[in-house]
């Protein structure tokens, strides 16, 4: 193989072009992204971006030297909109053709749209990009209201830098509790209590109908005939995976590029990594697409070894991370799927909480608790047994028994 063609430069792409040198891949490496902004990390971008703690210069993933140094062409502002898998040709938006060798799929994910009417959709924030963090940064004036829809990660650490900035914050969640999709109801209700100890209105159960504007302010219309007057309004509603490129090739796509186990995408010298990629995780013996930057930089390595050779399966504990107020926020293993739950919490303002499915230990998410959160990852990789987690916690747990998606 003489070319290596990446599409997507975030963490996933960038760190697929670094592999490849690693590994001594000699050959021609091209990053192609739409966005025309050097490639830069997203975690900063809802906290300290946000805050205004780092400048935006702080959160390129490599300094322009580096892509030069490493013969890794970048083409910045390139939106790749067609792949022709028997012509071995990616089709761009400015009617270029670029053929290609090797393939990596490195196009993550893009915000949800809300599916609620909305007349000023323009006026409405999301934040997935520089571009969006510096939009949202910029109205972060204390004293405004701040409507945020959906209490995921997001969502919630918006709430926290939009509190500490002295807005007025409102969360809007359909599900019964915040991050329920993801960990449930018991650990939901922890980040209610955390958000709304700080002064944020989190509304939950609640369903919103449309969202209008007067010329002055946003009304966000829920069920129930409430209304909330916003002076903005941000969309977390979370990720899909950007895959729309890909359709019509005869790539097997549903909620992401389905896998092999490899992460080869089913074609020859094609492979997939980050956001974007499902794949049959043996570990969990799932199928699955994960969301989070380590999964990205992992999948990347491991979808190089593939392109060069190797037909390994990826195996993986996903990990990620989230900081709000002062709670350091870590999560390792699966939630979803879980069939037992154990909350303990060790000291003041730390907080465990243990999943389990089928017997065995799978998740572990843990607050101000760094050391217990290696531990955890080890058990998780070694195939724990539900008792055995128990014995480990320091104090008798409150334990339920409940079922997640
Ligand atoms: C605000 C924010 C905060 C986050 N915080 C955390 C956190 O605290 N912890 C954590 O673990 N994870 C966090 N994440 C998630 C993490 O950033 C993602 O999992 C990671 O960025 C995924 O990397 P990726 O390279 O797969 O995809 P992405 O980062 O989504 O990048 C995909 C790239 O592909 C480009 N692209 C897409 N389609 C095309 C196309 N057709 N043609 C050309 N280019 C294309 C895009 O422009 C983009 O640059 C956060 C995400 C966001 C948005």
């Amino acid at each position: 193989m003489r070319r290596v063609t990446i599409v997507g430069a975030s963490i996933a792409g960038v760190s697929a072009a670094q592999a490849l040198r690693e590994r001594g891949f000699t050959g021609e490496i091209e990053l192609l992204d739409s966005d025309p902004a050097l490639p830069y990390d997203r975690p900063p971008l809802s906290k300290q971006v946000l805050s205004g703690e780092w400048r935006e210069e702080r959160v390129l993933l490599r300094p322009r030297s580096w892509f030069d140094d490493h013969r890794i062409a970048l083409h910045l502002g390139t939106h790749v909109q067609g792949l022709d898998l028997g012509r071995r040709v990616l089709r761009c938006a400015d009617g270029s053709q670029r053929s290609f060798e090797g393939l990596v799929i490195a196009t993550g994910s893009v915000a949800r749209e809300l599916p609620m009417p909305v007349e000023r959709p323009e006026r409405v924030h999301r934040l997935r990009t520089a571009a969006d963090a510096r939009r949202l940064r910029a109205e972060l004036v204390p004293g405004r209201h701040l409507v945020i829809v959906g209490a995921g990660f997001i969502g919630l650490e918006v709430a926290a830098v939009a509190r500490a900035a002295g807005l007025r914050v409102t969360v809007v969640e359909t599900a019964a509790t915040p991050m329920q999709r993801v960990l449930g109801p018991t650990v939901g209700r922890w980040f209610h209590d955390l958000h709304q100890s700080h002064g944020v209105a989190v509304w939950c159960g609640v369903s919103i109908e449309s969202i209008t504007y007067d010329g002055e302010r946003d009304t966000v219309q829920c069920a129930g005939d409430v209304r909330l007057e916003a002076d903005l309004v941000l969309a977390a509603v979370g990720a899909a995976p950007a895959c729309d490129w890909l359709e019509g090739s005869g790539l097997r796509l549903g909620d992401g590029v389905v896998c092999e186990p490899d992460l080869c995408a089913g074609a020859p010298d094609v492979v997939v990594a980050g956001d974007a990629a499902r794949w049959e995780n043996p570990l969990f013996d799932r199928s699955m697409r994960v969301e989070h930057w380590t999964n990205a930089v992992e999948q990347a390595n491991h979808a190089v070894g593939t392109l060069l050779g190797s037909a390994e399966p990826y195996r993986a504990v996903p990990y990620f991370w989230s900081d709000q107020y002062d709670a350091k926020v870590r999560f390792v293993g699966l939630a979803a799927g879980h069939d037992e739950v154990a909350v303990d919490a060790p000291r003041p303002g730390s907080f465990l909480a243990l999943f389990g499915a089928r017997g065995r230990l799978q998740g572990a998410l843990c607050v101000n608790l760094p050391r217990r959160l290696a531990q955890y990852r080890d058990a998780i990789d070694t195939g724990m047994s539900w008792e055995e987690a128990m014995d480990s916690l320091h104090t008798r747990p409150t334990r339920t028994t409940s079922q997640s998606a």
